[in-house]
């Protein structure tokens, strides 16, 4: 029996902070269906103090004030304890989402401290200065970037500690100060994010977070006090919280949905493209957002791939998250779970063959059995929606023109990937394909280069020095000499 982890207070300014309320949010485990955990839930007045103190340390010398090397040095202390804690913070999601544990050891325990050393590298070597002839009149311009300002991040459950990292290691690095809003699901880690702060001895007000649901999310982004909202989630809420920062002219970056393509070209290698595939759209239970989940394979070859895709879901090991060997764990709640079974059903009631799952697992736990439709039309509604579960959909394509337009046939444009025995063909493809990342054979984050997406998947891009540039205000002096 692993005990409950419960929490008092709130991480602000610097340090535990008594909530405004009384009121509480619990954390269900998904595998047990019984609380593990609870934490207050901020009120408008808890966000006015966590927005007033990252205000507070952007104007104090102590942060906005340093140098880049001696802010990059501060950050990486910062990544050193958090690494200390990341076993337990990797577990601390596993808990609450599901996640299988060896891909929460790395992408929630080893990934944020990577991303944290990567940015205050990043942050040391990129000159905040720069000067240029101006023209047509003689003179100098000084180019210089400066912080953005207060950033209000807020993120979902799926990843939660990597995609907070992806916001709050470019901030601090850039001279920002992030407030952070997790998901309710998913709020105990940040916790652990919290400790480390305080362990670095990071100065007060430069990391907060806030606690609760849309609501709160949804007064944090309003809130005069922000320079800059970074949001990653659902398509609907960043559509919301575009117009609000539309209305405000307010910066915003929207990481949102996808409903990714896999292309497998007809010189692809069955068993490696298949064994591919199982990361590629299956990672995190399906429960990740550029899953390549329509996969478009030549209509010569459908039968067979069918029957390799079938046999690779159904052989994928489904259970305790906590098991090194667990593949597929638990959906992140029932309601999310019933939410992928309903578009199953819905996939079912348009006519869609379903080769293999297609129901719930029996007994405790929120498990959705792994699930392929066969011989899909892309315009029916488990083509289009994004599931966000483990569930796959086989379309038949006649040629690469064709696979290409199916590909870009879709709202969203996030991921995807091309399986061939020819990279230089897959990189062809990848160019002619609408999306913000794309992997030829694999597709992996690389945290030197963005990632984003284009149509409903978002605006704007994480990661890269061009992440580092989202979190820059650019402002231009001119010279007369
Ligand atoms: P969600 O949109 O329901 O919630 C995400 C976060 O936003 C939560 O913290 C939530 O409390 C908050 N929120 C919700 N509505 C809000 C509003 N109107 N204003 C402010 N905050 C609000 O999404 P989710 O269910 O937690 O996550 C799953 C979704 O996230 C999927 O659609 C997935 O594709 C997407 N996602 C995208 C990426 C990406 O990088 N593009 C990565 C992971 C997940």
């Amino acid at each position: 029996m692993t005990a409950r982890i419960d929490h008092d207070a709130l991480f602000i300014d610097g340090k535990w902070t008594p909530p405004r309320t009384d009121g509480r949010t619990s954390v269900v485990s998904p595998l047990t269906e019984q609380e593990i955990g609870s934490f207050p839930t901020s009120t408008d007045a808890d966000v006015d103090a966590a927005v007033s103190s990252a205000r507070a340390a952007l104007r104090r010398d102590d942060w906005a004030g340093l140098t880049p090397e001696t802010r990059a040095r501060l950050v990486r202390r910062f990544a050193d304890e958090l690494e200390k804690r990341a076993e337990e913070r990797a577990t601390t999601v596993t808990r609450q989402n599901g996640m299988p544990v060896e891909l929460a050891r790395f992408a929630e325990g080893a990934a944020p401290v990577q991303l944290l050393r990567y940015y205050a590298d990043l942050a040391e070597s990129t000159p905040l200065e720069e000067r240029r002839a101006s023209q047509p009149m003689p003179g100098t311009t000084i180019v210089r970037r400066e912080p953005v300002g207060v950033v209000a991040a807020i993120a979902p459950w799926n990843f939660p500690a990597v995609l907070s990292m992806f916001k709050i290691a470019p901030a601090l690095a850039a001279g920002c100060t992030v407030v952070l809003k997790p998901s309710p699901e998913t709020t105990l880690d940040s916790y652990v994010l919290a400790e480390a702060a305080i362990a670095a001895e990071l100065p007060a007000g430069v990391i907060n977070i806030v606690t609760g649901g849309a609501d709160v999310g949804q007064y944090l982004v309003a809130h005069p006090g922000v320079d800059k909202v970074a949001f990653t989630g659902s398509t609907a809420a960043g559509r919301h919280i575009g117009r609000v920062c539309g209305e405000l002219l307010r910066p915003a970056t929207l990481e949102l949905g996808g409903k990714s393509a896999a292309l497998v070209l007809d010189d692809a290698d069955v068993e490696r493209t298949v064994t591919g595939l199982s990361t590629a759209s299956l990672l995190n239970s399906g429960q990740t957002c550029y899953m390549s989940t329509r996969i478009l394979v030549p209509r010569s070859q459908s039968r067979a791939y069918v029957d390799a895709i079938t046999a690779m879901a159904s052989s994928l090991p489904v259970g305790d998250p906590m098991d090194p060997a667990t593949f597929i764990g638990p959906m992140v709640s029932a309601a999310q779970r019933d939410r992928v079974l309903s578009l199953i059903d819905q996939g079912r009631a348009e006519g869609g063959t379903i080769t293999t799952g297609g129901g719930r697992v029996n007994g405790v736990g929120y498990f959705v059995q792994p699930t392929v439709f066969a011989d899909v039309d892309n315009a029916s509604t488990i083509a289009r929606q994004e599931v966000f579960g483990p569930v796959l959909s086989v379309i038949a394509y006649d040629d690469v023109d064709d696979a290409v337009a199916l590909a870009n046939d879709s709202e969203y444009g996030l991921g995807g990937t091309v399986w061939t025995s020819d990279e230089e063909r897959g990189i062809g493809v990848a160019r002619r394909v609408e999306t913000g990342s794309f992997g030829v054979n694999t597709f992996n984050l690389d945290w030197g280069s963005p990632f984003g997406g284009v149509k409903a998947s978002g605006l704007g891009r994480e990661l890269g020095p061009e992440g580092l540039a989202a979190y820059q205000q650019l402002k231009s002096i001119f010279l007369a000499s």
